[in-house]
């Protein structure tokens, strides 16, 4: 109660805004509901794919202005990341690079300060599921490619792609909690990709893939490293 007598609890007018009006929580409940729908109608999803922005894809490398840093223009990396993801949905959805797929579900995040992402699940025909470890290993490889055949695609994955070194080779590493490292990682090697029930397989990570690389001086961090990868 003011002063004056006015109540301030009864000015303005209660707006309830319609699922149109992306992010409040009418849009997000019926995001959701259609995503379930999906799931009810075509089965579970069959590949969870995360793509992360870059910041240093030299389509925004090119376009800072001196000075400038990727922190400080998320205009241009949402736009940057916006245009790859399309690009990528497109080989997925109508380029079918994967199986053909019947359905699909994707999500565009920003953790605070960071860099955009995109989680996508993808729901593929009957006949183009993954089934066997074969076919798993067909789409998802945890292993490095070899350097000296694939140099190109060893970098990227080796600088992008790899988690840690965190455990004893770096007891600070964020994702330490109490001990272990909260992601799981070191993972240990396996000869073959195996099925687990309930669960995403256990990929293949073979200790004794490219020996050359591996000298005995880096063994273990190299060991480390290959075990690290995805
Ligand atoms: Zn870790």
């Amino acid at each position: 109660m003011q002063q004056d007598g006015t109540n301030s609890t009864n000015f303005g007018r209660m707006v309830v805004l319609p699922a149109s009006f992306a992010g409040n929580p009418r849009h997000m409940n019926q995001l959701y509901q259609d995503s379930m729908a999906f799931v009810r109608k075509f089965g579970k999803p069959d590949l969870f794919i995360t793509m992360t922005c870059n910041p240093n894809w030299p389509e925004i490398l090119h376009e800072l202005r001196r000075g400038e840093e990727t922190n400080d223009r998320p205009d241009l990396t949402s736009r940057v990341f916006s245009m790859k993801l399309n690009a990528l949905l497109k080989d997925i959805l109508q380029n079918g690079v994967l199986g053909t797929a019947v359905a699909n579900i994707h999500v565009v995040e920003w953790h605070k300060r960071g860099l955009s992402h995109g989680h996508i699940l993808i729901i593929l025909r009957s006949q183009d599921q993954p089934r066997d470890n074969i076919e798993y290993d067909r789409i998802v490889c945890a292993e490095l490619p070899d350097k000296s055949t694939h140099p190109k695609l060893y970098n990227i994955v080796a600088s992008r792609m790899l988690h840690g070194p965190c455990g004893a080779l770096h007891p600070s590493c964020a994702c330490i909690v109490n001990g272990p490292c909260s992601k799981g990682y070191l993972k240990t090697f396996q000869p073959q990709t195996e099925d687990s029930t309930g669960s995403y397989p256990t990929y293949r990570r073979r200790q004794d893939l490219h020996p050359p690389h591996v000298s005995a001086a880096v063994g273990n961090l190299a060991s480390e490293l290959l075990s690290c990868a995805l």
